[in-house]
């Protein structure tokens, strides 16, 4: 087995980790089942030998330096898929869910800079948070993002909603009813005194904290 083999079938294990972590799963015996690593034996050593996670009481748990290494990946490969979703215009269906290849599309040295210019996205495509890097700390805007929050989301401008990210899910459905949904097409009328949109022929006026959690895309 070449270093490069070896270094990719690391990269999975600690992506798939990673994912079970988010769903409250870190049982060794899930792990395995998840994987389709032709030899996990052998693999959860390598992980074992290299510090990057350990095995215990049945349970497979990240070092700092394998959560490290796993949160830059699934960072990479979820802003990756944010940028065939929103600049690319690739519908979510077609971007692999499982894609782990996904962040070979993005260089680690670009990470930032695509971030940056997609807004400093929250989550992915499918929903999964995309965990944060340092420019979305500074989150000073150098160049304009090709996605923003509605609240930043120039009045007069036409925009597409590329997604919602709602603290309470219940917001969802009355936002839908609304006919804001990701993909509708809304022009955004005023800020001021309230937030109000024009979506097909009809008047909406909504909430700072919910603008707040409408991203939207200009429309040129
Ligand atoms: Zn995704
Ligand atoms: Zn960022």
């Amino acid at each position: 087995m070449g270093t490069i083999t070896d270094k990719e079938r690391i990269e999975e294990a600690l992506e798939l980790i990673w994912v079970l972590n988010e769903d409250g799963h870190n049982a060794l015996n899930r792990f395995k089942l998840s994987s389709d690593d032709s030899d996990i034996t052998s693999l959860i050593g390598t992980l074992t030998e290299r510090k990057l996670a350990l095995v215990n009481e049945g349970e497979i748990i990240f070092s700092e330096k394998g959560k490290e290494i796993a949160r830059g990946l699934i960072r990479r490969q979820r802003l990756a898929e944010r940028l065939l979703s929103d600049v690319f215009e690739m519908p979510d269906d077609t971007i692999l869910n499982d894609a782990c290849k996904m962040e070979h599309i993005l260089s680690e040295e670009l990470t930032e800079s695509v971030c940056t210019f997609l807004g400093h996205p929250p989550t992915c495509p499918h929903g999964k948070p995309i965990p944060r890097g340092e420019c979305c700390k500074k989150f000073k805007i150098e160049v304009t993002p090709v996605v923003t929050r509605l609240t930043d989301f120039e009045v007069g401008a036409t925009g597409r909603i590329t997604f919602i990210v709602p603290s309470d899910p219940n917001r969802i459905n009355k936002l839908n009813s609304l006919g804001i949904t990701a993909g509708s097409v809304i022009k955004f009328l005023q800020k001021k005194p309230s937030y109000v949109l024009q979506v097909d022929e009809t008047t909406v006026a909504i909430d700072p904290e919910i603008a707040k959690e409408i991203y939207i895309k200009k429309v040129l």
